[in-house]
């Protein structure tokens, strides 16, 4: 039998992170992995192969609208899908090698198959049992449906079976605007389908900044995608190469029927705990499924901890790594800290939406007095020259501190922009400190700069 210092359940982002720095703090190592691949949902079937379909198709996007515009001309490319599925599970599998790489470099075991966890202190690989002073469960999550929708991964998919499509489908209805529907839909509007997206609430992207819902609606409208909002789907029927949708909108109940050729299921996930033995060993689960914890990531049961999808807060791989790095400093002794204020959300469309801290609907709510420092990216000389000059960057300062409360953008890089805002929300900056700051010309980032400065005297460019 093999003595651990840690085991962890999971090599995804939140389990191989855990490993890696529970090896880099001396505890003796191993991650138990049931896929034949590390890496979890995002190398796997999440971030990773989505970010690669959404690369690819952008490209084709702007050799179809943009490269005429700039004198390149001659014949569009064509669409080869089964090399586009070959090129992402390609950048999937470098990716995924490279954690085995690193699990190597670093001394952890892989201990390969579906794990239990018998007692405290013991965990159940296949007919091995294992003894482990401390076990970390980062079982991560799986796809969830909703009731009269059955996923068969052939007609009715998942966001995993939408990465991997036999062929295009002419109409792919899409239930769900959050990040996955939105995300995947762009990939196949841009592919040329004809795309279609139900959602049951009046808005896209629950939770995001109204304004930035609205602009976001708006451009992901003019790239060829509909919305039926308010609507909730009753139910999917298919046939063997069809399927039909109902849907009753919520304002007068009336009936509607969709035809499509596929459809993608983006209506969230759930917690994946399936065969830990979590109830006989008494750890406590919340009603939503998720394994409760306390701020130091313990389960009520001694030495056993829990981080990522499978516990409370955003379902996102960076919060899962973070998670999972602060849960192997409290098992070393030293003090694992998660600044959950602070935590980026970014969609990766085109443009791509990004934000962190509050929204003015929280700081409505919560009471607090606020300034909003807006700059549209039509002032940014570079965004004009790349064709994306649509959106803005929006920055909230407290207004009697300046503080730095939140940031939201829509806007070309996006997704890297909105990590200046969160160093500055760490080292609790104001918004005059960013405007302070000389930001290189030409770049997307003045747009944050300018919208700091918009808090104070004015932008520049506006
Ligand atoms: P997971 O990544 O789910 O990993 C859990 C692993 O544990 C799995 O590999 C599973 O096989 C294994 N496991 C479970 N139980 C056992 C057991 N008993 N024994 C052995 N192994 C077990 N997040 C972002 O931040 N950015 C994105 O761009 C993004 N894009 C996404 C796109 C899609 C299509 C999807 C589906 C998700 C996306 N996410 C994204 C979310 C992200 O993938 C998750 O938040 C993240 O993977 C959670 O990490 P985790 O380590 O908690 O769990």
């Amino acid at each position: 039998m093999a003595q651990y210092d840690v085991i962890v359940i999971g090599a995804g982002p939140g389990g191989y992170v855990a490993a890696i720095r529970c090896a880099q703090l001396g505890l003796k190592t191993a991650c138990v992995e049931g896929r034949e691949t590390l890496g979890g949902t995002c190398l796997n079937v999440g971030c990773i192969p989505s970010k690669a379909l959404l690369h690819a198709t952008h490209q084709l996007h702007e050799a179809e609208h943009n490269f005429a515009t700039m004198g390149l001309k001659g014949k569009s490319p064509s669409v080869d899908w089964d090399q586009m599925k070959a090129y992402k599970s390609d950048v999937v599998g470098q990716n995924t090698k490279g954690i085995e790489f690193l699990f190597k470099k670093n001394k952890i075991d892989w201990l390969k198959g579906w794990g239990s966890i018998p007692a405290a202190g013991q965990v159940k690989v296949g007919d091995e049992v294992h003894e482990a002073k401390n076990i970390i469960i980062a079982s991560g999550s799986e796809p969830s449906s909703i009731p009269g929708v059955e996923i068969d991964e052939n007609i009715v998919v998942s966001s995993t079976g939408a990465l991997d499509l036999k062929k295009i489908p002419k109409k792919l209805a899409v239930i769900g605007a959050g990040v996955i529907g939105l995300e995947l839909g762009s990939v196949y509007a841009r592919l040329g389908s004809e795309v279609q997206v139900i959602e049951f609430l009046d808005v896209i992207t629950p939770g995001m900044d109204t304004e930035v819902q609205r602009n976001f609606q708006k451009i992901l409208k003019k790239q060829g995608m509909t919305f039926t909002m308010g609507a909730a789907v009753q139910k999917v029927e298919t046939t063997k190469t069809k399927a039909k949708l109902t849907y009753k909108l919520r304002k007068d109940d009336s009936e509607h029927t969709i035809d499509a050729d596929t459809v993608l299921v983006a209506t969230g996930r759930k917690p994946f705990t399936d065969g830990l033995g979590l109830e006989a060993l008494g750890v406590e689960i919340s009603p939503r499924g998720q394994i409760k914890t306390d701020n130091q990531w313990r389960t009520n049961v001694p030495g056993i901890y829990a981080i990522g999808d499978a516990i409370d807060g955003p379902m996102l791989a960076h919060k899962a790594e973070d998670e999972g790095m602060a849960a192997a400093e409290v098992i070393a002794g030293k003090h694992g800290h998660v600044n959950y204020d602070v935590i980026p959300g970014v969609i990766y469309t085109a443009p791509e939406v990004a934000s962190v801290g509050k929204t003015e609907a929280q700081l409505k709510e919560e009471g607090v007095a606020y300034k909003v420092g807006k700059f549209s990216f039509m002032g940014n000389a570079r965004a004009k020259a790349v064709f994306q000059g649509d959106g803005f960057v929006k920055l909230l300062a407290d207004k009697e501190t300046d503080r730095v409360l939140g940031c939201h953008i829509i806007g070309p890089g996006a997704g890297d922009l909105i990590h200046e805002i969160c160093v500055g929300m760490e080292f609790g900056a104001s918004a005059e400190d960013i405007a302070l700051t000389c930001h290189a010309h030409p770049t997307f980032s003045e747009a944050v700069r300018e919208a700091a400065l918009a808090c104070g005297d004015g932008a520049i460019h506006m």
